[in-house]
């Protein structure tokens, strides 16, 4: 979700051995600590090279400083192992964050813009749970997957053709994943060099599991919760809060930085941005980060009456700000998050991504599920990932997305609270998954996309979260960059006079 470009410059200097040594002394690590928030502050406060607004630059600078902080926390604590502190390095700070602007060169290059950081990948449909509302419908009836061979295409070129180590694995449940005898942990071990984030139902994560993991070093998985016991298993079953208890206590056990996802609904939202929740999960429990997925009306039985409403909206957008600032931790919305990622992500943008599921239909996003192509068939005509990139609809939503903000002026960006064209912008979303063909992922894809009452549903939706979201937008990020602007004439003027 963030380009790690900005910080290159802050490790490159540094061997992994250097890094090792100054990351497990607690001393030395305070103050390596200070010198990155500093060039952090520099990087995205003092230069703000690509002209964003300044206070979008300065939750940007905040979240990547919390961030920071929790894992000098995790490390005097104890709760990331000396092993896996050195894979992290090796895998994550060598691999990931050094050296991209680097390997995206040639495709810089011949393309004329910067490629996508990551691709998220559902390798199996198949689930031991049968969550509510579960966006992707899985279940234990569902077997569909990725090959691993073609699994192990993908990886491979998206390394080769955009120079990206950062994969996102997501669900069914990654760790049911099978395939001509091979696991995900065969894919993690031949990728040492790849980084990955892994959203999972955490019911698996045995003491065994965790060691895996902490041998690997390369991955660090984000577990589902919806709220307390009461609300996780209400959705997710009778019994699944225990479990993943006790997968964080593995995790913990094991040394392995890990994190949580929640789904908002309007009905466990005010538990998810409470500070009680923080406190168990964050305090307690030992996460390092978490995302929150506002409920999504896709996915198995979709209905608009579990999204959040406007109101609870602008509830999570001002709690959110409470938990950076305030909280200092990385607790990031996909939604009302949308300044911190400088916009929608999807679609292939530069720094951003797209999705590809269990049949190997890729779409703009996984909350998109709209697909523009079969990577099954590229790979069997020996094709390659970027060609996806150039479908009528992933250009269509990057040009949107251009327009909207990510290629503006700081002074013209629209309303970053409500970034998402399918969610907040349906209208547009509608159109152009019409004109350009895409083809709906599953039944439920389907129906939503001939229904009208779900169509002029969400239409009303954007419009209502943008009427309440558009003064704040206006007075905390536009106004101030009017004003400056207006400063600078001023100056210039009576230079000139
Ligand atoms: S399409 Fe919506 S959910 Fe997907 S990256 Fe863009 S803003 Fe986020």
């Amino acid at each position: 979700m963030f380009n790690f470009l900005r910080i290159e410059n802050l490790w490159k200097s540094f061997s992994a051995e250097v890094l090792d040594t100054f990351l497990k002394q607690d001393l030395v690590r305070k103050w390596a600590l200070k010198q990155g928030e500093k060039e952090l502050y520099r990087i995205f406060i003092v230069e703000n090279p690509d002209k964003r607004p300044k206070k979008v630059e300065e939750l940007r600078y905040r979240v990547m400083s919390n961030l920071l902080r929790t894992v000098d926390k995790a490390l005097s604590d104890g709760r990331i192992s000396p092993q896996v502190r050195k894979a992290v390095i090796k895998n994550f700070v060598e691999n990931v964050i050094i050296g991209e602007s680097d390997r995206q060169k040639p495709f810089r290059e011949k393309y004329g813009f910067d490629p996508p950081t990551f691709l998220t990948i559902s390798p199996t449909k198949h689930c031991n749970l049968h969550c509510k509302g579960c966006y992707a419908a899985s279940s234990a009836k569902d077997y569909e997957k990725l090959s691993y061979d073609v699994l192990k295409w993908i990886i491979e070129s998206k390394r080769k053709e955009w120079g990206s180590n950062f994969t996102v694995i997501s669900g069914g449940e990654p760790l049911m994943y099978e395939s001509d005898g091979h696991t995900l942990f065969d894919l993690f071990e031949e990728f040492n060099d790849t980084y990955f984030m892994m959203y999972t139902n955490g019911t698996l994560i045995t003491k065994e599991v965790a060691k895996r993991l902490a041998e690997l070093g390369n991955v660090t998985p984000a577990i589902s919760v919806e709220g307390f016991e009461k609300e996780t298993d209400e959705r997710r079953g009778k019994g699944v809060f225990k479990r993943i208890l006790k997968a964080f206590e593995n995790l913990r056990e094991a040394g392995v930085p890990f994190g949580i996802s929640a789904t908002a609904t309007r009905y466990n939202v005010d538990t998810l941005m409470s500070d009680k929740f923080v406190d168990f999960y964050f305090e307690k429990e030992g996460a390092i980060y978490g995302w929150i997925f506002q409920y999504m009306p896709i996915g198995r039985s979709f209905t608009l009456d579990l999204v959040v409403t406007p109101e609870q909206r602008l509830m999570m957008y001002k709690r959110e700000e409470y938990m950076i600032y305030n909280r200092n931790i990385f607790l990031v919305d996909f939604w009302n998050g949308g300044p911190i990622s400088v916009g929608c992500i999807s679609a292939g943008r530069s720094g951003g991504y797209f999705f590809i599921d269990w049949n190997g239909h890729a779409s703009p996003c996984v909350f998109f599920p709209y697909y523009v192509a079969d990577v099954n068939e590229i790979y069997k005509k020996g094709g390659t990932l970027t060609e996806i990139l150039m479908h009528p609809l992933l250009k269509s939503i990057r040009a949107w997305q251009n327009a909207y903000g990510y290629k503006r002026e700081a002074k013209d960006v629209k309303n970053y609270i409500v970034p998402c064209p399918i969610r907040d912008h349906y209208k547009f979303a509608y159109g152009v998954i019409c004109k350009t063909g895409a083809k709906p992922m599953d039944k439920n894809a389907e129906e939503a996309l001939n229904d009208e009452k779900y169509r002029e549903g969400l239409i009303k939706y954007g419009k209502d979260v943008a009427k309440l979201t558009d003064p704040i937008w206006k007075k905390d990020y536009i106004e101030p960059e009017i004003k400056e602007e207006e400063e600078k004439k001023g100056k210039s003027i009576k230079k000139g006079a």
